[in-house]
């Protein structure tokens, strides 16, 4: 015999909790969540602090625009954004978030504090959100611009936190994503400091300067400049010549429209274009930027966004081979010929 069981409405924090699950998989998660609201605030000047592998703390302060004192609490809420208002704005989406969930989900598993200061404003306001509760938005000291604090990732959900591997890996997991995010914005200056010590310091610099300063020099005095566009697909940055490639997938860097993604089409593409001249057991190494219209990539098809969905994918493979082919072809004269899709 079936019992029956009345159905019930979550409450809106268990509901944010589980949405933690699949936003918040670690402390490196939490991480480019508000690295990337930074971003979106139009920040120049952007510093990371990070204790015990990001468990204890994670702390990102911005220069960016900041947040009136009235919408501390709603930036907190679920499914509150300023970045899209319509279904118009999700298909030309251009900032990096636009799911309202970032902020809400890291404060249902952590002790979150919102401080903020917009440019116009004469004083900073603060909100503290433990274990997804609100307490009273209050005044505080703060430069223009915006810091979020967040202690004690799933102090509040022990079976998350037993998912969590050790303090160096965990660390490793967010000094990952500081560098994929450096990476793309060379015009912002950023400091990454891990248990009080300085790991990052990068100035402004140009593009080829941040690649050098992350990726090593070695990578980029092997590598060749990629500079394409076609029919309003774009892309640039550097591949490394066959002679540098890794024998690990370390050193693969793919942006669209200045968002990190895993996409099999890109990683079938760039293998392509280097199969005359890399041995099959390794891997090339890159950092390539590839811009198209938003309105041709769905980027709301996973919750952390590390994958998309290309409109017109055939042709955008193509594009990606023949960029990255005519690059390598101009060190390898003499190689076999293009290999024809
Ligand atoms: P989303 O980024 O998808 O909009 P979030 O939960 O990450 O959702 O953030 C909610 C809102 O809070 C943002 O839309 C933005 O208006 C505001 N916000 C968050 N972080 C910052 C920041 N560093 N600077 C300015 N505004 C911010
Ligand atoms: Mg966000």
């Amino acid at each position: 015999m079936h019992t029956m069981k009345r159905i019930q409405k979550l409450p809106d924090h268990l509901v944010n909790q589980i949405a933690a699950g699949e936003v918040v998989e670690r402390p490196a998660s939490a991480l480019k969540e508000i690295l990337e609201n930074s971003l979106d605030a139009g920040a120049d000047r952007i510093s990371v602090d990070l204790a015990q592998g990001g468990i204890k703390l994670i702390r990102v302060t911005d220069n960016g625009g900041g947040i009136a004192a009235a919408d501390l609490p709603l930036a907190l809420d679920r499914h509150a954004t300023s970045k899209i208002g319509s279904l118009d704005d999700l298909e030309n989406v251009a900032t990096l978030g636009f799911r309202g969930e970032g902020l809400a989900s890291v404060a249902s598993v952590s002790r979150l504090t919102l401080t903020s200061r917009p440019h116009d404003a004469e004083h900073a306001h603060q909100i503290v959100a433990i274990d997804g509760t609100l307490h009273p938005v209050e005044p505080a000291a703060h430069a223009p611009g915006t810091s979020v604090e967040i202690v004690d990732l799933y102090f509040n959900t022990p079976a998350r936190r037993k998912f969590l591997k050790s303090e160096n890996t965990e660390y490793a997991h967010c000094e990952a994503t500081f560098e994929r995010i450096a990476l793309a914005h060379p015009q912002v200056e950023f400091i990454l400091r891990h248990n009080g010590k300085v790991v990052w310091r990068l100035p402004q610099q140009s593009l080829a300067e941040r690649v050098g300063a992350l990726l090593g020099r070695d990578f980029v005095e092997a590598s060749l400049p990629v500079d394409t566009g076609a029919a309003g697909l774009t892309l640039s940055g550097f591949v490394a010549s066959p002679t540098y490639s890794k024998a690990s997938r370390d050193a693969q860097y793919f942006y669209v429209n200045g968002r990190f993604v895993r996409d099999k089409i890109a990683q079938h593409a760039l293998r392509q274009a280097y199969r005359d001249v890399l041995h099959h057991d390794r891997h090339p190494a890159y950092a390539l930027f590839f811009t198209l219209d938003p309105a041709n990539v769905d980027v709301n098809v996973h919750p952390t966004k590390i994958e998309v969905r290309f409109r017109e994918s055939q042709g955008i493979h193509q594009f990606l081979f023949h960029s990255v082919h005519k690059a390598l072809a101009s060190t390898t004269a003499g190689a076999s010929p293009a290999v024809t899709l």
